[in-house]
């Protein structure tokens, strides 16, 4: 039976990848090994895992060691460990740092990363883009909430009524939508921005107003994702915006291109324009960031306006997040199982599959390393 290993993650992920749950649906068809305190941050215990059926193994050197199919959520140097042989499942986000699948270029080792799974109706139980993103939207919504120096709401009381606050979100990708809904939900007036038109219905639908911007490029065979736009349009873009900034109490920003840094959309002119006590949360901080101020994962202040770029915002919602990841997995790990022997032309295992065999295989990462050079 294959024998699976899942790492603990650093302290500040606080995820796991795989929870107790996750364990019982493997159990009889694998081996569990999971490394003690795993799950202890995001508030599944070592003693969960074990009335599950997986073994505690102590360190990352004995969980190498007794396992085939290695679980992480995120790229770990293993470059001085012994991992010839084993295949790597994480979310690895290659596209933006292709390089490091040199470090997989070992005997026969095996790397699929989750991040690369195509956006379809067959994958959709795989898809832990659409977990993380949903989480960080929600979270994004109560980070600035919390930081504003205003209520969210209507509300009207013995001492007059409270306007509520305006919200504006960029880019209406899964993790846009949930923070519009999570700041519809707290009576929070929004309007929203995304450059791929099919968003308009979405962002209405939520009770949002969408902001229209003619001019920009839609590319239909980018799996659903958006395309990079010229600097023109960009900039087009920026001008817009600018009033609707100006007159924000909260601007979220998620808009992001696969494998690329994420768009500049507020100028540092824009934030300073803004009202005192405004508040940018922007979660394409790991990617470059959609604002010109965001510094990942530090508070920086500009004129009383507070912007924050949290780049793992989906650790604050630990226990939520990994129960969403840990379905993923295990729906991955079970595709991989039965259709291991058609990996070369199987639409999944085919985009996921990174490195095979200690060779790099992935078009996408092998068009973006032969561009680097
Ligand atoms: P993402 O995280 O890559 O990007 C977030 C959003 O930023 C996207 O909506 C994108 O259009 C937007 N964006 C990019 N550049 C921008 C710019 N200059 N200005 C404004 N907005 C900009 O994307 P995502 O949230 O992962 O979703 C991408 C697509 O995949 C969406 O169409 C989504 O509906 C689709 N999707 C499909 C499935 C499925 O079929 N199973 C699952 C999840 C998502």
């Amino acid at each position: 039976m294959v024998r699976i290993g899942v790492f603990k993650e650093s302290d500040e992920r606080k995820l796991t990848v795989l929870t107790p749950s996750g364990v019982e649906r493997l159990k009889g068809k694998a081996v569990l090994l999971v490394q003690r305190d795993a799950g202890r941050a995001a508030g599944y215990t070592n003693k969960a895992y074990e009335d599950a059926g997986a073994q505690l193994v102590d360190s990352e050197e004995a969980l190498l060691a007794g396992s085939d199919l290695v679980l992480s959520y995120g790229y770990r140097d293993l470059r001085n460990r012994h991992i010839d042989g084993k295949t790597f499942i994480g979310i690895f986000n290659f596209l933006w740092e292709p390089h490091l699948v040199a470090h997989y270029q070992r005997a026969g080792v095996g790397v699929h990363s989750l991040d690369l799974i195509p956006r379809s109706t067959l994958a959709q139980s795989m898809d832990v883009l659409s977990s993380v993103g949903s989480i960080s939207g929600y979270q994004a919504v109560l980070l600035a909430a919390e930081r504003s120096l205003a209520t969210v709401p209507m509300i009207t009381s013995a001492g007059g009524t409270l306007r509520p606050a305006k919200f504006l979100v960029m880019g209406a990708g899964v993790a846009g939508l949930q923070a519009i809904a999570t700041a519809r939900r707290l009576g929070a007036v929004v309007k929203a921005y995304d450059v791929r038109k099919a968003s308009r219905e979405e962002v209405e639908s939520l009770g949002a107003t969408f902001i229209e911007i003619e001019g920009s490029v839609d590319d239909r065979s980018a799996g659903g994702y958006a395309t990079q736009q010229s600097e023109e349009f960009l900039q087009r873009v920026r001008q817009r915006i600018h009033e609707e900034a100006a007159a924000a109490d909260v601007v979220i920003t998620t808009a992001r291109i696969p494998g690329k840094r994420a768009p500049l959309l507020i100028t540092e002119d824009m934030v300073n324009g803004m009202k005192p006590g405004a508040v940018i949360v922007d979660i394409a901080a790991a990617t470059g960031g959609n604002c010109a101020l965001t510094e990942a994962d530090q508070t920086v202040m500009r004129n009383e306006v507070t912007i924050l770029g949290p780049s793992h915002i989906e650790s604050s919602c630990a226990h939520s997040t990994s129960f969403l990841l840990s379905n993923n997995y295990v729906s991955f790990i079970q595709y991989l199982m039965e259709h291991q022997e058609q990996q070369d032309s199987d639409p999944i295992l085919g985009a996921t599959a990174v490195v095979r065999d200690g060779r790099p295989v992935n078009e996408r990462i092998l068009a973006l390393q032969g561009a680097a050079q």
